[in-house]
């Protein structure tokens, strides 16, 4: 046991300080701690108690590393040595970037398409991982000063659409920083928490969480019930967020100076200079209007007109996006109570009224959107440190997940838009006589065939007694944690042989593949039902062809030389059927050989019924 000791008062403290547990946003732009303590939530701001945001930018400079605004003066001035937007890199392989590598100024490595990306900074490599542990021990510490003791505990907030590999490694950096991670939260989610404190038990509400950061765009649609936050749906898109609309103001500047892409792409720092100038106009377009600048001798300016002209096809994307997710939540504008907004990017006044007008009622800001997801996740905080037990939280995944079945088909278990935390099972049994091993193959996506989805992983299950095909019973669970990281496991029932593993599935899944699965599972429907159909078809045939062959066996005493010949000739013609693509053809097959056997299997169990009477006569 410990003693709480005031050192001031000089005498044992009788009531025992409750550990406090942070809420962290690891944004892409920046980043920001919080605590609650039951009653108040507190966001840490910066020595002169104004600044809550820190950048979430990295300058590796001869003291060693710095983070936040001191590492954004450096943009410009050492571009390659000055790391953003690592959120972006988060569990992605260098294949997942192509597009990212030719926008930062520091050095992406591709050592090979496949490996999880490095950053290189004066020929050291160093992990997303790392580089984000960087950030949140610069949070630590900022929380740490502020409350005068150490902190060991935290939430820390991803994007929806963030996947198993982006999470597991949030988690690492986080225990990497002196972390231990208590919670990965959905960014969305955590809004909602900030807005839906105070709501009575009774009180029910629908709420669209519409949020555009730096570099990503969520929307979320969710309920809000008896103290219960359920996630409806969410859409979204991770390459959409505040820094596109500063390169429809740089790509504008580049038209009115006559500089060219590849000027920048040369001369990093005056890449970095029309960057930051962009982000300024951006912001002054949001308050007075308009901008006015010169970079490198060329007077550059925009006013507002011009710039929500330029940013419309941007606007119209992410309310495309609260299409799709009102369709996957089927609700309409009346079942709305609430629109919040959350990100920096939601203060643009044509952002506002666009996502307004869109939903027809005026969207709510009335907290900072900067600071929202913060304050979600210290009540997430708090509410796991046991000071809240009223609240719960439901998540839901955007995906189906399930296992490749016989001939390639996509068997789900855990069906797209669940709840999780959640389990699901299924009994499966072998197809041949005596397998030993069984290869679990786990796939996420929408269609029938398993080619069309994406492989989370797989494994085998091994040591299974030798069984004739069809008697050991095999469970497959599927168990989605709160963190939205998978466990499957697969049992053989019979003799309890067991193996089990966690999906880390390695490389990221991008909105556009998110949403490009979707969309083809709708465009296939019709040619994915007939390729599963015939391939059942098969699998019933083949199944078929070796229950004739165990037949064979078991009575080839009993059976004339005729019968024999006549059955091998069908199951010929059912063996060559399946190799078509005709599924008609196939079971007009196994109708034949059904006919033809049904009468002999009859006789064959009135002879074993006989015999088997006999033997009890003696
Ligand atoms: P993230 O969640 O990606 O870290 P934030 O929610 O902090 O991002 O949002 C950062 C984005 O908000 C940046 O692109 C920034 O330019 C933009 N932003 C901040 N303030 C304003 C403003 N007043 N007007 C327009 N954009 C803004
Ligand atoms: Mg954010």
């Amino acid at each position: 046991m410990k003693i709480p000791i005031n050192l001031k008062a000089g005498s044992v403290d009788k009531e025992e300080k409750k550990e406090v547990i942070i809420g962290i946003d690891l944004g892409t732009t920046n980043s920001l701690v919080a605590y609650a303590d039951g009653e108040e939530t507190i966001v840490i701001r910066d020595e002169l108690g104004s600044n809550a945001l820190v950048p979430s930018i990295l300058h590796f400079g001869s003291e060693g590393v710095i983070v936040g605004d001191d590492a954004r003066e450096k943009l410009i001035s050492a571009p390659q040595r000055t790391i953003y937007s690592v959120k972006r890199l988060m569990g992605k392989s260098y294949a997942d970037l192509e597009s990212l590598k030719a926008s930062v100024g520091y050095n992406v490595i591709d050592q090979d398409t496949e490996a999880l990306v490095k950053v290189e900074i004066d020929g050291k490599y160093y992990t997303p991982v790392e580089l984000s542990a960087e950030i949140l021990k610069e949070l630590k510490v900022r929380v740490e000063k502020h409350l005068k003791t150490t902190v060991s505990k935290a939430v820390i907030t991803v994007p929806a659409y963030f996947n198993d590999a982006q999470r597991q490694a949030t988690r690492d950096a986080g225990k990497l920083a002196g972390l231990e991670v208590l919670r990965i939260v959905n960014e969305p989610t955590a809004a909602s928490l900030a807005y839906g404190i105070g709501l009575s038990k009774d009180e029910e509400q629908t709420i669209v969480v519409y949020d555009l950061g730096g570099g990503t765009f969520d929307i979320s649609i969710l309920q809000i019930q008896n103290g219960i936050f359920e996630v409806l749906a969410t859409h979204g898109d991770t390459h959409l967020g505040g820094d596109d609309f500063d390169q429809l103001i740089i790509d504008y500047w580049l038209s009115q100076s006559g500089v060219t892409t590849q000027d920048l792409k040369t001369n990093k720092s005056l890449g970095q200079e029309y960057r930051t100038q962009a982000e300024q106009a951006k912001k002054a377009i949001s308050t007075i209007g308009s901008y006015d600048t010169t970079i490198d001798d060329k007077e550059l300016s925009i006013d507002a007109d011009t710039f929500a002209r330029l940013a419309s096809d941007l606007i119209d994307k992410t309310l495309n996006a609260c299409k799709l997710a009102m369709n996957d939540a089927k609700l309409t504008n009346d079942d709305i109570d609430q629109v919040v907004l959350v990100g920096g990017s939601t203060r643009m006044p044509i952002v506002k009224t666009a996502v307004s007008g869109y939903f027809g009622k005026s969207a709510n800001d009335s907290l900072d959107p900067d600071e929202v997801v913060a304050i979600g996740a210290a009540i997430q905080a708090d509410i796991l440190a046991g000071n809240r037990k009223d609240l719960l939280l439901i998540d839901i995944t955007p995906l189906s997940m399930g296992i490749e079945t016989v001939g390639g088909l996509m068997d789900v278990i855990i069906s797209r838009n669940s709840k999780v935390p959640t389990r699901a099972g299924r009994q499966y049994t072998t197809s041949v006589d005596g397998q030993k091993n069984l290869k679990i193959a786990v796939y996420q996506g929408e269609r029938d065939l398993i080619e069309h989805n994406r492989k989370l992983g797989e494994f085998i299950l091994t040591d299974i007694p030798p069984m004739p095909a069809g008697i050991p019973k095999i469970e497959i669970k599927f168990i989605l944690d709160a963190d939205g990281i998978l466990t499957v496991k697969a049992t053989e029932l019979r003799s309890n042989v067991e193996t089990q593993m966690e999906i880390r599935s390695a490389y990221g899944i991008s909105e556009e593949d998110m949403a490009r699965m979707l969309i083809d599972s709708l465009q296939n429907a019709e040619s994915d039902m007939k390729a599963k159909a015939l391939l059942e078809s098969i699998n019933e045939a083949n199944n078929i062809i070796m229950a004739t062959d165990r037949f064979i066996a078991q009575n080839k005493d009993a059976l004339t030389v005729e019968q024999i010949t006549k059955i091998n000739a069908l199951k010929e013609k059912l063996q060559k059927s399946t190799s078509g693509d005709n599924k008609d053809v196939i079971e007009a097959a196994m109708q034949a050989m059904n006919i033809y056997t049904e009468p002999l299997a009859h006789e064959a169990l009135d002879r074993n019924i006989g015999k088997a009477l006999k033997e009890t006569k003696l």
